[in-house]
This record gives structure tokens, C-alpha cells and sequence, in this order.
């Protein structure tokens, strides 16, 4: 529905704000609350905390200075109590929306007390009038603006808008199933929107499935609450109508795709599992052994597996993809596996090849910059299917690459499972379009670091969940410590700490920031570190690794490293996901204060890998206790759950997804931090909708 009464200008600033309709002005939230039922007196003013006073003016004027180019508009408010000078600086267009005798309501905190001073407060000129009611004597909302709208404009079109539709607002499908009669909006009574019934704060404690109130109360409470506790009650209503909308989308895309899409048998019947299994060298982890009975069932199956496999640091998810892979080419058909780097790709042909080829199946390596396969590729990366045919043996290949394997165009025939060891940030549109080449084949999600439960149910919403929650024993113990930098980074003593774990045989990563982003000079720097290190370090050697170098470089470099001829890797965090050297017993963080705290959390998992106790070191050069708190969580768990909530509350859900990426829509009201409760709530509702039952498909701990 469009805007009813608005026109040109007024039109224009709003669509500013993404406001077009009725419905999306109704949900235009509140930024904050201002209770203009108690004013405090200009006399109680402080500097600590903001708030609101009235006063009438009763001086203002413009003052120029530096020969016009900078000035201050000035007004003076009386109340009776004191005075107040509220300043604007460099705005001389403020003094158009005053004049002497208004009566202003000012929101803000003082910047002096001598005389009384607010720069830049927020103020609304009272009108008085029959809108009185509107815009005082109330909890006031005080909305987001753009350039040019008043909020009193904006206030009283919500208003208006709200009397003339809330009586139409519907009541979503599972409407009945949330709310609370005793919330239903009051019928009559002038001015009708003035009175609602307040919903204790109690009721809305009682447990995640309280009720509600409706739709239309929430949004009438959202900008015009009797009390504060109100506001947060319609906030949790209206996030869970966005919750459930997303939860529908995410389980009618899935029945579709189910009612469409016939499995390819991928089930495997162990006979080349059972050798593999013998010459592992380990047995699997009981959580291991659990999620491959998953996974089997899943291939074997009527729907085509969209499966998410989550597990810590070093809980062994590559064994699990290996057996994965086993059962699709113990079927007959091709698997492709991808990484986010080159260096994991090549890190898993070095993994994969000799734990394969001796069972008869090919393994091929595909990145950008190597091809390990005997058949000469075409260098666009095409293949005729003819030449795939006379390759391909009984038991199927395992094409392994980074995620450019599947976009850049290269075909993999009879390709029956798509493993994805992937960061966090790859979104549902790019799996769809990995995954839809040709026939649907399996698919199966690695997340390289734990996903905090609200963004597994709804980032990862359309994937079934699998979780390794156990560690393989007979793993040296980590020790975490935070340190505080010495003017060059870590001091002395930590060096000297170093050097004796080398002198006993053991390796060392040290991680330095930057460099990828902050071009040559990020270069310089981490250039001139590596020498800083391999004087500190000497007679030890020590090998420099980071995106600028060749591919082959890098290899070369990390071959060394696993050989043990190079003692200390120093590395951006190039090296965050999934290196695998056992003998790395040492993790130092230089600058560990700019990493997100999963990251550090993935970094750290580099070590800790084989028997002996490892170390890891974060150096911060923070001057905010804040990141170095942040930094105390890492030592105080190693569970990576726990670390991943943390990091989600302090770092937000924009920044640990990128946004546009995620492929989420942006919630107005529901929080990806703190309202796991209403996700779940909302998954349940949406399933009772679309009669998905999702407890039969859902299994761990999501
Ligand atoms: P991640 O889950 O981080 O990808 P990896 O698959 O790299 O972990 O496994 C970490 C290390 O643990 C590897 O060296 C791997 O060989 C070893 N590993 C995996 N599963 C087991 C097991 N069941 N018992 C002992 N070691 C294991
Ligand atoms: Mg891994």
C-alpha cells in the first residue's frame, strides 16, 4: 500500500529511509524512548547521563567568526529552575527552526555546568495544541531521521497512520498460536490509541513460548508504549514474525527442493572403507564414528543429503570427509572437494593421495595455479566428456580444488557427492550454485570454525546438522597466555621461551596481522619482522609466509616447514584454517588485539595437534581493557562453541558474516545475538506450517 498523504518532498526524504509503505513506516523503529512525562528540571541537569528538560527561550542568536567561515547558534532556555545554553556550531541554518518564547524539550548532557551547556542537543519545538497528546505526556519515540524530516513530522504521521490502519493490521498464520487475548488491542476510547493494557515484564520471562501480544498490538506498543518493559515485549513480538518469515522461506524452499529432486545412491557398501579404516592408523572418535552413521543414511537416502558438519579445531572433520568420499566412490561416482585456499586444497591432495590411491581411486589436484592430473587439461579448464570417460576408473576420482573448481566452468561428469570445506562467510546462493551442475549430488558442509546456534539456524537454516563434539585423545594440552607488547612486540622472554622449544625439537608459527590488506607497506613491515625474528631466533631457521607470494613460493615454503628444516614459520593469518603440523608446538599472535576472537581461536588450533603440551601466545598491544578482556575468554576455554558466542556478542553478526554475502535479509527488530530462543520458537512455528517436521531431520545439538 502507498504512502496515503505524503507527497513530493516529504515522499522523497522518507524513501531515504527506506519507508515507501504503510507497512514499512509501521515498522520504522524507534531509535530511543524519551520520557516526556517527568522533565527534568534544567537545575538537575548533569554531565554523566542524558535527558530530557523543557524551557522557554528567552535569548538566541547567531554569532560569525574567522571572517564568516565558522559560527554558533545559541539559544537560552528558562524553566524556572535555571537556565540552559544549548549550542550549535557551525549550523547556522538552526536558527530558521527557532524564535524567542518557544517552548523547546531538549534531550542531551551537559558539556559545562558554568553556565549550564548542551552543544548539538536533540530538541522539538512544542506546538502545543490538540497534538499534545502525540508528542508529551507520554514515553516518546524518537525515530531515525534523514536530513530535512522533523521528528515531529515523522512522530505524528506514525500516529495518524497508526489510528487509520492498526485496525487492519492481520494477524500472521500462527497468529493465534503466539498471542495473548488479554494483549488484543483496546476496541474504543478517545483518543483510542492513548490506552493499552501494560504486559508484565513477568509474563514475557516465563519461558520462550510465553505468549505475545498481536501483531497489530506489538506495533501500536513499538512506538507508543505505556511503560519501557512494553517495548521490549513488541520487540520480541515482531522479531518473531521476521523469524518465522525466514524460517518458511528456508523449509518451503527445502520441501520443494525435495518434492523435485531424487538422490543419486551414494551409500557405498564398505569395501574400500574397511581398508582405509584398517590403515588409518587411528580409530575414529565415537562422535566421529555417530556422524558418519548420519552421514550414511543421508546417502543413502531419498533426498539428496544437505548436510552441515560443525566440529572444534582438530575434532578430525577430514577423516570424516575421506569416509564420505569413500562411500560416494564405493558407489561409482565422482566426489569434488573444495577448500578456501590453495594451500588447504594442496594440503588435502597431500592427505587424500596416499590414503586413496592405493585402494584404486584417483585423486586430482585442480587449483588455479597446479594440476596434478596425468590428463592434460585443456587451460580453460573444460573438459570433453570423452576425455572423462576414458579416465574414469570403476570406483570414481576425488577432484580436489578450491571453490573455483565448480564456478569456473570445469564439469565434473557423474559427480555424485560436493564437499565443502569452507570459511564462514559462503553464503546459501553460492552453495546453491556449487551444488546445481547437471544432476543434484550430495552435498556436504564443513564449517572450519563453530557457528554460534543463531546463525546455524538461520544462516545455515536450509542444511540438517551433524556435530563432532569430542577431541581424539592423546592431544598435548594447550596453554593460552595474554601479554601485554613491549614497544616492538613480544619481549625477551617469550623469545627465550621459544628458543627452548626449538632447542627440544619443536616448532613454532608466529602470526602477524596486515600485510594482505595494506599493499607494499604492510610488505615492509612484515619484512622487516622476519628479520627483527630471525635475529631473536638464530641459529634457528626460519621461513616467511604470506599472500603475496607465488603459489609456488608458498609451497616450497610450507613443505619446508613440514619437513622440520624450518623451525619458525612466520605467516599472516594466511595460515588461519586447517594447517596440520603436529610437531608445531609453539602459536605466537602478534597484534592479537585486531583478530576476532575465532580466529584466534582457529589459529591456536594449528598447535596442540600431536603429544607434546603447546603454547599459545597473544601479544596485545591494546590500550583498551575492553580487547584485553576480549583476549581473556581464549584463555579461559578452548571450547570453540563458547568462543564463537562470544565473538558474535562482541564483534555483532555484520562483521563476522558480511552482510551481503550471508545471503540474510536484515532484521528490523530480531537480533542474531540474542534471540536464539525466538529462532527456535520461530522454526517450530514455521514447521507446524509447512508440516515439516523438524525434529526428525535435525539432529545434534541445533
Ligand atoms: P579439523 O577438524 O580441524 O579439520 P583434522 O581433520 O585436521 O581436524 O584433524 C586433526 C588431527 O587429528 C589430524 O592430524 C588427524 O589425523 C588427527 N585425527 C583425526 N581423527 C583422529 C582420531 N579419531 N584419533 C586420533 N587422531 C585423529
Ligand atoms: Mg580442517
Amino acid at each position: 500500500m502507498g504512502l496515503w498523504g505524503v507527497g513530493g518532498e516529504r515522499a522523497r526524504q522518507l524513501a531515504r529511509l527506506e519507508i515507501r509503505t504503510v507497512e514499512d513506516l509501521l515498522l520504522h523503529r524507534p531509535r530511543r524512548y524519551e520520557d516526556r512525562r517527568h522533565f527534568r528540571s534544567i537545575s538537575q541537569l548533569t554531565k554523566e547521563e542524558p535527558a530530557t528538560a523543557r524551557g522557554t527561550i528567552i535569548a538566541c542568536g547567531l554569532k560569525r567568526f574567522r571572517g564568516g567561515s565558522k559560527s554558533v547558534f545559541e539559544i537560552i532556555l528558562d524553566d524556572g529552575s535555571a537556565r540552559l545554553h544549548c549550542r550549535w556550531w557551525n549550523l547556522p541554518f538552526m536558527q530558521n527552526y527557532f524564535a524567542m518564547g518557544d517552548e523547546v524539550f531538549v534531550y542531551g548532557r551537559l558539556i559545562e555546568t558554568k553556565p549550564r551547556t548542551i552543544d548539538h542537543p536533540e530538541t522539538e519545538v512544542s506546538e502545543g495544541g490538540e497534538e499534545g497528546f502525540i508528542h508529551i505526556n507520554r514515553l516518546t519515540p524518537v525515530y531515525p531521521l534523514t536530513e530535512g524530516l522533523p521528528q515531529r513530522w515523522l512522530r505524528g504521521l506514525i500516529w495518524r497512520t497508526l489510528d487509520k490502519f492498526e485496525r487492519h493490521i492481520a494477524e500472521p498464520d500462527f497468529g493465534a498460536r503466539v498471542s495473548s487475548p488479554a494483549a488484543r488491542p483496546n476496541p474504543t476510547g478517545a483518543p483510542r490509541l492513548a490506552k493499552l493494557p501494560a504486559i508484565t515484564e513477568a509474563a514475557a520471562a516465563e519461558d520462550s513460548h510465553a505468549s505475545l501480544p498481536t501483531r497489530a498490538n506489538a506495533i501500536h506498543m513499538i512506538h507508543f508504549p505505556e511503560e519501557l518493559t512494553d517495548v521490549e515485549i513488541a520487540r520480541q513480538r515482531l522479531a518473531l514474525d521476521e523469524f518465522v518469515d525466514l524460517q518458511l522461506q528456508i523449509q518451503r524452499r527445502r520441501k520443494n527442493f525435495e518434492s523435485r529432486v531424487q538422490a543419486l545412491p551414494c551409500g557405498g557398501d564398505n569395501r574400500l572403507m574397511k581398508p582405509f579404516l584398517l590403515k588409518l592408523g587411528f580409530k575414529l572418535t565415537g562422535a566421529q564414528a555417530r556422524v558418519l552413521r548420519e552421514i550414511r543414511t543421508d546417502l543413502g537416502g531419498a533426498h539428496p543429503m544437505r548436510r552441515l558438519l560443525q566440529g572444534d579445531v582438530g575434532s578430525g572433520k577430514t577423516a570424516v570427509a575421506a569416509c564420505t568420499a569413500l562411500m560416494a566412490l564405493e558407489s561409482g561416482f565422482n566426489v569434488a572437494l573444495m577448500a578456501p585456499t590453495e594451500i588447504l586444497a594442496e594440503q588435502h591432495f597431500r592427505n587424500f593421495e596416499p590414503w586413496l590411491e592405493p585402494l584404486g581411486i584417483r585423486v586430482e589436484l585442480q587449483t588455479g595455479s597446479r594440476k596434478t592430473s596425468n590428463v592434460q587439461h585443456p587451460t580453460s579448464n573444460i573438459q570433453s566428456p570423452d576425455d572423462h570417460a576414458s579416465r574414469i576408473t570403476h570406483h570414481g576420482t576425488l577432484f580436489i580444488g578450491t571453490h573455483a573448481l565448480l564456478t569456473s566452468g570445469f564439469d565434473i561428469p557423474n559427480l555424485g557427492l560436493v564437499i565443502i570445506d569452507e570459511q564462514h562467510k559462503f553464503g546459501v546462493a553460492q552453495r546453491e550454485q556449487l551444488v546445481r551442475k547437471g544432476r543434484y549430488p550430495h552435498l556436504l558442509v564443513m564449517t572450519a570454525t563453530p557457528i554460534p546456534r543463531t546463525l546455524g539456524l538461520t544462516l545455515y537454516g536450509d542444511l540438517d546438522v551433524s556435530v563432532i563434539d569430542e577431541l581424539p585423545g592423546g592431544r598435548g594440552r594447550i596453554k593460552t597466555f595474554v601479554r601485554t607488547a613491549d614497544p616492538a612486540g613480544a619481549g625477551p622472554k617469550v623469545w627465550a621461551f621459544i628458543r627452548k622449544q626449538l632447542a627440544a625439537g619443536r616448532q613454532a608459527y608466529v602470526v602477524y596481522p596486515r600485510v594482505e590488506d595494506s599493499g607494499a607497506k604492510g610488505l615492509k613491515a612484515v619484512t622487516g619482522e622476519f628479520d627483527h625474528l630471525k635475529a631473536a631466533l638464530a641459529p634457528f631457521h626460519a621461513g616467511l609466509l604470506h599472500g603475496r607470494l607465488k603459489s609456488r613460493e608458498k609451497e616450497e615454503v610450507m613443505a619446508a616447514f613440514r619437513a622440520n628444516a624450518v623451525s619458525v614459520l612466520l605467516a599472516t593469518s594466511l595460515i588461519e584454517v586447517g594447517v596440520d603440523v603436529p610437531n608445531a608446538t609453539v602459536m605466537l599472535v602478534e597484534n592479537a588485539e585486531q583478530f576476532g576472537l575465532a580466529q584466534l581461536h582457529q589459529l591456536r588450533g594449528r598447535i596442540g595437534r600431536g603429544a607434546h603440551e603447546s603454547y599459545c601466545i597473544l601479544i596485545s598491544a591494546a590500550k583498551t581493557r575492553e580487547a584485553d578482556g576480549r583476549l581473556k575468554v581464549l584463555e579461559e576455554t578452548n571450547d570453540g562453541f563458547r568462543i564463537a558466542e562470544a565473538d558474535l556478542k562482541l564483534r555483532g553478526p555484520g562483521e563476522l558474516l558480511g552482510r551481503e554475502q550471508s545471503g540474510l535479509p536484515a532484521f528490523r527488530f530480531g537480533s542474531l545475538v540474542d534471540d536464539l530462543d525466538l529462532i527456535r520458537r520461530a522454526r517450530e512455528l514455521a514447521a507446524q506450517i509447512t508440516s515439516v517436521s523438524p525434529g526428525a531431520r535435525i539432529i545434534g545439538r541445533m
